[in-house]
């Protein structure tokens, strides 16, 4: 195990694709907020591949539409901390998806 988002159990993603899987996070900052996770152990979006990129993009809209669904938020915050000076405290990358609302 490299960290704690590797070691994250397969039953707990909410959604995935071949190279993403989504958890909601531990400590929400409003309904609904996610992680969008890779499954391959690098740590910020500066080091996403090509292919991944595509695949991230995928998966956001993925969430998205699962998001609207589910909660009906009126807008989104899409976060990444790419390093420790930027607020970075897990080293595997991930994204931010955080529903708002009016
Ligand atoms: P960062 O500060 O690196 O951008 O974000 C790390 C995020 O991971 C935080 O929002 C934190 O709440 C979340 N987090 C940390 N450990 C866990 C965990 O074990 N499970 C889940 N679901 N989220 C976690
Ligand atoms: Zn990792």
């Amino acid at each position: 195990m490299k960290c704690i988002f590797c070691a994250i159990p397969s039953q707990t993603y909410i959604l995935e694709n071949t190279d993403f899987y989504v958890i909601p996070d531990k400590y929400p900052v409003s309904k609904g907020h996610s992680l969008i996770i890779s499954k391959r152990h690098f740590e910020h979006y500066f080091e996403l591949t090509d292919e991944e990129a595509a695949s991230l993009l995928q998966i956001t809209r993925e969430l998205k539409a699962s998001l609207d669904a589910e909660h009906q938020p009126t807008g989104y915050n899409l976060a990444m901390n790419c390093g420790r000076s930027a607020g970075q405290t897990v080293f595997h990358f991930h994204m931010h998806v955080i529903p708002r609302y009016k």
